[in-house]
Order: C-alpha cells, then sequence, then structure tokens
C-alpha cells in the first residue's frame, strides 16, 4: 500500500510519544528528528521537509502543548494539521466555465497515465449527470488515438478524433466546437505525452492552451516516481500556468514524496488520486483525508 513506510514510521514515533505522559522541549526535538528522517526517506523534498519541521516545532514547544494533559496528542494533532496544510489544506475543486464546456486540457509525460486518467475523469463527470466530450489530439503515439476510443466505447462516452494528419491545434480546436454543437458540457483533451519534457512538446501545449483556453490544465504525474514527479510538475508549471495535479498510481508501493511535496514546492493543488488501472479508480484529493491516512 501506498505510503506504508512513512506510515509506519510516524505511528512508531508518536505511540512513544503519547506513551510518555508529560513531555520535555527534548522529548519533542527527538519526536521530530524522527519524523524529518522519516519524511526524507518517503523523498520528500528536502526543503519541504526542513520547513514543516520548523512550522511543526514552532506550534509544539510551547508551554500550553507541553504542560497540558495528553501533549503526545496534541502534537500529533499539530503534524496532521500542518500535513493537510503542506497537502494544500481543503480539496481543490474541478473549475466549471461560466458557460459551458468546462474544458479540461490534460498533460503528462508519457506512461504517467494521462490516457486512462482522462477516461477515468469522464467516467466521473458522467457519473455526475455530465455530457463529457474526449478528444483525441495525442497523434504521436501509434496506438494513443485507438486506447482513448475504446476507453469511449467501453464507457459510452464520446471521442472526437480527426486521425493523426490534423495538428492537435486543429484537433482541439475542432472538438470544441463540435461539443458547443453536441451540448457536451465538458470537453476533455488528451495531449500528447513524450518520454521527456521537450520544447516541442511545450510548444504544442501552449498552442493548444492559447487555441481553446482551457478552464482547467492538468498535470498526470506518476506517483511512484517521487521527486522526478515534482520536478516534472514544476517543469510543466513554469511554462503552462498548471491549474492541477492528479497523482497516479497511489495503489504502489509509493513512498509518498510526491504527494507530500508537489503542492508546496508548484504552488498547484493535487485535485485528483488515481489508486488504479480500473476506470472507477479515481478519487478527488482530500488533503486533510490523505493526512489522517498517513498518519492512521
Ligand atoms: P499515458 O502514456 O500517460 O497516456 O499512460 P497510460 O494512460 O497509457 O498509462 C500507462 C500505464 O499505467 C497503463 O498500463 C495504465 O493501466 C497504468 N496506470 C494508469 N494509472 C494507474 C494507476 O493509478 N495505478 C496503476 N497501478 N496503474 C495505472
Amino acid at each position: 500500500m501506498a505510503f506504508e513506510g512513512l506510515s509506519n514510521r510516524l505511528q512508531s514515533v508518536f505511540s512513544k510519544l503519547r506513551g510518555k505522559g508529560k513531555l520535555t522541549e527534548d522529548d519533542v526535538n527527538e519526536a521530530l528528528r524522527e519524523v524529518r528522517l522519516a519524511l526524507l526517506e518517503a523523498d520528500v523534498n528536502f526543503k519541504v521537509v526542513k520547513d514543516f519541521v520548523a512550522k511543526v516545532r514552532e506550534r509544539a514547544i510551547g508551554q500550553e502543548v507541553l504542560q497540558s494533559f495528553t501533549p503526545g496528542m496534541v502534537v500529533v494533532d499539530i503534524v496532521n494539521k500542518e500535513l493537510t496544510a503542506l497537502m494544500g489544506g481543503t480539496q481543490s475543486k474541478l473549475a466549471r466555465a461560466n458557460k459551458p464546456p468546462t474544458v479540461i486540457m490534460m498533460a503528462g509525460l508519457q506512461g504517467a497515465g494521462k490516457t486512462t486518467t482522462t477516461g477515468k475523469l469522464a467516467k466521473m463527470l458522467q457519473q455526475q449527470n455530465h455530457r463529457p466530450l474526449l478528444a483525441a489530439a495525442d497523434i504521436y503515439r501509434p496506438a494513443a488515438i485507438k486506447q482513448l476510443q475504446v476507453l469511449g466505447e467501453q464507457l459510452k462516452i464520446p471521442v472526437f478524433a480527426l486521425g493523426d494528419k490534423v495538428s492537435p491545434v486543429d484537433i482541439a480546436r475542432q472538438a470544441l466546437q463540435h461539443a458547443k454543437d453536441n451540448h457536451n458540457d465538458y470537453l476533455i483533451i488528451d495531449t500528447a505525452g513524450r518520454l521527456h519534457i521537450d520544447e516541442n512538446l511545450m510548444d504544442e501545449l501552449k498552442q493548444i492552451a492559447q487555441a481553446v483556453s482551457p478552464d482547467e490544465i492538468l498535470l498526470v504525474v506518476d506517483a511512484m516516481t517521487g521527486q522526478d514527479a515534482v520536478n516534472v510538475a514544476e517543469s510543466f508549471h513554469k511554462q503552462l500556468e498548471l491549474t492541477g495535479v492528479v497523482l497516479t498510481k497511489l495503489d504502489g508501493d509509493t513512498r509518498g514524496g510526491a504527494a507530500l511535496s508537489v503542492k508546496a514546492v508548484t504552488g498547484c493543488p493535487i485535485k485528483f488520486a488515481a489508486m488504479g488501472e480500473k476506470m472507477d479508480a479515481l478519487e478527488p484529493f482530500h488533503p486533510e483525508r490523505m493526512a489522517s491516512r498517513i498518519l492512521g
């Protein structure tokens, strides 16, 4: 399960702390040293860890906490609140256009789970009684268009495709018109991925964004890649003004670093978490629930 290592380590630190009754400043410092190591081992960005521990220490070392009846629990509560804040505080919801369709552009490196997530998101919207349209604008990966069409058939959601000879910008533009003509209230555009970030890819994504003015630009990143996922998000965000991140593969044994660092490093909220290959394995990301899950 995701975060298992981090979760186990934090739980053992805190059970020691809870067992102590009265706490001294040294007890808190010792616990925070262990928290720091646990976070670093979970591949959380170094600076994020430093700031996080400093914030918790500042709140935990006051007399009020140390002299309370259950200081251990108060410290755990502080950690829980700071972890929640680190991941964005409250749930960050999907934007909605004043005038439909709401346009969502999906971006990400190859293999991150972009096409799968596009299908999952469409299914989630369909279940909320929306009428999404998918657009196949990844004309480079040979099977990408077909993959989206197969998902569309499976989900009974229409897919707008013009083959691989029309430019992605034109596909996006025509898909938007098609959505308007057919009263689709959401348009989700699956764009091309690459193995690495390159200039051509970024230029193409910028042009698509210019052509259809998306309400959301969601970057799909693979949580298993830890710090790399955060670096990818940072690079994309510098060029594209992302509105949100989708973390995939949280069902694997990811160490958790990406989930805990993305918001702090990029300023971009995590909007969804994907926890499996099946079409229903997508959930809105709730920072407070994720923090509680990590702390057990
Ligand atoms: P794309 O290149 O970014 O479009 O990636 P795909 O959507 O084709 O996904 C790449 C692989 O990752 C596929 O085998 C998916 O089934 C798998 N995948 C996507 N999301 C998840 C997830 O949340 N959990 C797991 N375990 N696998 C996933």
